[in-house]
């Protein structure tokens, strides 16, 4: 099983580098790839550090060259890179084509920097296929045990003791570019607890940085309470509506951008507290549902000590009587279990 393993994680990096080497001496990967990488602002140390590719738009440019190449197609069928046709009774109808075309492609390092999958954008402004394609599942990727950036953000995860995470590959990108390496995206998922034990392994502070859109704000709240059950400081960044990491740092700049991670970072009981406020307003039944719902976050908290100090925060934010709370809290606690 171990040479099936490796034949995997050698095909994939040698797609890898096809794709790179498409992106940057082919006139189709200059004119659409690059052009385009160019257009979002990355330039060429970035390109060259994440290894970014583009699939040239043929039905069968990688399955060709790899054939050549002698990789056997067992292994570009494996690693999703080549999908066979199958008919309705699931027989080989023989017809194969390579999975991304015509994309801009984004290696997916494990944290020892073996390519174990892709991301891929199209870039066409109409298509009907997905924004995002990604590797399937496959012996050597497994998604929800991998973070985006974290093979070249590890170092700097460790340093900086706290780890962004956003939500999509540019938004790891830009923020690498302009300086924030100790970034990470959940990429092609929604967060799951794999990926936060990863973080875990390298620090004990998250500060979450999703787009600024409903969605973004509603996968942050799950994000925050998977996060603090897994025993991570966290704490939330939002930005405008309509913007996401990577358009707010092109739009103001590495500094400012920098200033409003300093400005702007919550602590999840002032994010949450603010957000479920905000819709309870002067509504007492709201605000009282409101304040479950922090107690429900609070309650993943696993250090006991850290309990006690948002308790009291939230106390002070709701302007109700502690010991009000903590009763409100026992009872929440007891009906879960
Ligand atoms: P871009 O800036 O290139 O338009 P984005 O990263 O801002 O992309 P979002 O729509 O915010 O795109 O999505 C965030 C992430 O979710 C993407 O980076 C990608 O990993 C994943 N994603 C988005 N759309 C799809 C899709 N249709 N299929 C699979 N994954 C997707
Ligand atoms: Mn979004
Ligand atoms: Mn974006
Ligand atoms: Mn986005």
């Amino acid at each position: 099983a171990q040479n099936e393993k490796d034949s995997q994680y050698i095909v994939s990096s040698w797609a890898k580098d096809h794709y790179h080497r498409l992106l940057l001496n082919t006139d189709e990967g200059q004119g659409i790839g690059l052009s385009y990488l160019r257009q979002r602002g990355l330039n060429q140390t970035t390109i060259k550090t994440f290894e970014l590719g583009y699939s040239l738009d043929q039905w069968d440019d990688l399955l060709k060259s790899a054939t050549a190449a002698g990789f056997e197609r067992k292994y570009l069928e494996k690693t999703g890179l080549v999908i066979t046709k199958e008919d309705d009774q699931g027989q080989d109808t023989g017809r194969r084509y390579d999975r991304f075309r015509g994309r801009v492609m984004f290696p997916i390092h494990n944290v020892s920097g073996r390519v174990i999958g892709f991301g891929a954008r199209t870039l066409k402004p109409n298509d009907k296929t997905a924004k995002y394609l990604n590797s399937p599942e496959s012996e050597i990727y497994h998604k929800s045990d991998v973070l985006y950036g974290l093979y070249q953000g590890r170092q700097a995860i460790r340093t900086e003791e706290l780890c962004y995470l956003v939500e999509g590959y540019l938004d790891v990108l830009s923020l690498h570019q302009g300086g924030i390496k100790n970034v990470v995206a959940s990429s092609g998922t929604s967060l799951t607890d794999g990926q936060i034990r990863l973080i875990k392994r390298y620090t004990d502070n998250v500060t979450v940085l999703y787009d600024g859109d409903a969605a973004g704000i509603r996968a942050s709240l799950r994000g925050i309470d998977m996060l603090l059950e897994g025993g991570l400081n966290v704490r939330v960044v939002l930005f405008p509506d309509g913007d996401d990491p990577d358009s707010y740092i092109r739009k103001v700049g590495d500094q400012r951008f920098k200033d409003h991670l300093e400005n702007a970072s919550q602590d999840f009981i002032q994010f949450k507290t603010d957000l479920v406020s905000r819709e309870a307003a002067q509504d007492p039944v709201k605000k009282a549902e409101a304040i479950r719902e922090v107690l429900q976050s609070i309650s993943k908290v696993p250090d006991p000590i850290k309990r006690q100090v948002f308790l009291q925060q939230t106390s002070q934010a709701f302007s109700i009587d502690e010991q009000v709370l903590i009763s409100e809290y026992n009872k929440l606690v007891r009906n879960a279990s």
